[in-house]
């Protein structure tokens, strides 16, 4: 489902005490909102009002229709009057969608002249707000609070933020994730427990033997591969006269989208010690899978890969791009400390600053033919880079803010695609907490999705959330880590 599909469901609180001409008001008054915010244009899925609920059995039946309505991405609730919240405890325990509370207010000022008790009675959002808060800090619920004026901007794109994580949650419920080969030997970092991540973030991750694509290879046709190579030249230079390279990377595309299609995979990941029968690691092949929206992780790192979909997922629409990334090597000098990422060949020119060249060169690594690969620099701009490690027993997901540069050298001899960044608070304070965390040395690279969004997305799926920002200390952070390490033990 793509994000315009999702909606996400207004219920209302209230109760029967103000008579019916007060929920009539309130009713429409919650329709006008829902209109109101999807017109504005400013929220990537629609509100759907669907209930002012006075009773427990109102709310439970919301709640159940919800959980069962692949659409309803997640549950935005409010409270225009006062709403006892004893009736709302059935819905809330049974609910399996993410959930926002959006305390707001109908009206933006206090009426001076006709403030009076009716409008009291009718406008009393601060109060019932903070009831209907209480009932979810002690029923322990994941949630999000947004509060602010349902009109401003500000709430507007916090409360759209907030519904791309929760589509981040829906997409990952349903997500595929194909395996070309195992993990690379003995890496630890992109090891984790399937089952444990199948049961709390929902992947299906399985493998599917290198022999089947080689057969599924073969059987391209020469029509098929033309019809890619007119793509390929659409969307990049060719900086290449070696076109048969280019027709092999082309040959492999079709084969691996031909599988993922099959299987409903959106994800994958191979590993050049597994390419028996291929002639070329795919580098072309998998970054321009990847700007379509598949997410890839390199070395068998099927967790990245999975990411990589996910924040693709979120960021739907959106025109920073997200990329497989990894982090590659550093420019230590004092007041230009950057890091500088890459990898082998896979990286998604969704990032790019300017138009992709096809080169083809050797590749020391993995013993095949010359493979192709789109270089390209990475562009400026804020971004994070996100990493899910398994800390045996649960799941880990750390996000860092960064700020990527324009590269300060051309390069001209490295053969890769490439981004330049400056790591928050500063490179080495924040690579000693990105140590000192367990962060990977692959990552997903988004300038789209916030550290919000992903703490959001980390809320929900009920996993742990580590954010390095130009905040964070190292001292601060061990102490953090130290607490949540007791905490998740308990959990
Ligand atoms: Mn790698």
């Amino acid at each position: 489902m793509s994000m315009k599909q999702y909606e996400f469901w207004f219920v209302v609180g209230s109760q029967f005490l103000y008579g019916p001409e007060v929920l009539q008001t309130v009713a429409q008054r919650a329709q006008e909102m829902a209109d109101w915010m999807n017109a504005s244009g400013k929220l990537p899925c629609k509100v759907v009002y669907k209930v002012t609920a006075k009773t427990q059995r109102e709310i439970a039946d919301v709640v159940r229709a919800a959980n069962y309505e692949p659409a309803c991405a997640g549950v935005i609730t409010w409270c225009h009057t006062f709403s006892p919240s004893k009736m709302w405890i059935n819905g809330f325990v049974d609910l399996q969608k993410p959930y926002c509370h959006l305390a707001t207010q109908y009206n933006r000022e206090i009426p001076n002249e006709e403030i009076d008790m009716d409008f009291m009675n009718l406008n009393q959002a601060a109060h019932g707000d903070r009831e209907h808060g209480f009932i979810a800090a002690r029923l322990r619920m994941p949630r999000k609070v947004i509060a602010g004026y349902w009109q401003d901007e500000g709430v507007l794109r916090r409360l759209g933020d907030w519904m791309r994580a929760a589509v981040g949650v829906a997409f990952s419920k349903g997500l595929k994730v194909m395996r070309f080969g195992d993990n690379m030997r003995e890496v630890a970092v992109t090891e984790g427990d399937k089952v444990e991540v199948q049961a709390k973030l929902g992947w299906q991750v399985n493998t599917w033997p290198v022999g089947k694509l080689v057969e599924t290879m073969d059987a391209v046709t020469e029509a098929e591969i033309d019809a890619l190579m007119d793509e390929y030249r659409k969307a990049y230079d060719f900086a290449t006269d070696d076109l048969e390279t280019v027709r092999y990377q082309a040959r492999e595309e079709i084969a691996m989208k031909k599988m993922l299609d099959a299987e409903g995979c959106m994800a994958f990941s191979n590993t050049f010690q597994d390419l028996y029968g291929m002639k070329q690691l795919p580098g072309l092949a998998s970054q321009h899978l990847m700007a379509q929206g598949y997410g890839y992780g390199g070395e068998g790192d099927w967790k990245v890969a999975a990411m990589t979909a996910i924040l693709k997922a979120m960021s739907e629409g959106q025109t920073g791009g997200t990329a497989f990334m990894e982090d590659y090597t550093y420019h230590l000098v004092p007041g230009q400390e950057y890091s500088l990422g890459a990898h082998m060949l896979e990286v998604c020119p969704s990032v790019a600053a300017q138009r992709p060249r096809i080169e083809v060169h050797p590749l020391g690594i993995g013993d095949r033919e010359d493979p192709a690969r789109l270089v390209f620099e990475g562009h400026a701009g804020k971004a994070i880079v996100v990493s899910l490690i398994d800390m045996g027993g649960r799941l880990r997901l750390i996000c860092q803010d960064i700020e990527c540069v324009k590269p300060i050298m051309d390069m001209p001899n490295l053969p890769v695609a490439r981004v330049m960044w400056r790591a928050m608070p500063d490179l080495t304070t924040g690579l000693e907490c990105w140590i000192t965390a367990g962060g990977a040395h692959h990552t997903v690279l988004s300038y789209d999705v916030t550290a919000e969004q992903m703490r959001d997305w980390a809320r929900m799926m009920d996993i742990e959330f580590v954010h390095i920002g130009k905040d964070t200390t190292v001292e601060g952070l061990e102490h953090d880590l130290f607490l949540s390490d007791i905490a998740w033990k308990l959990k």
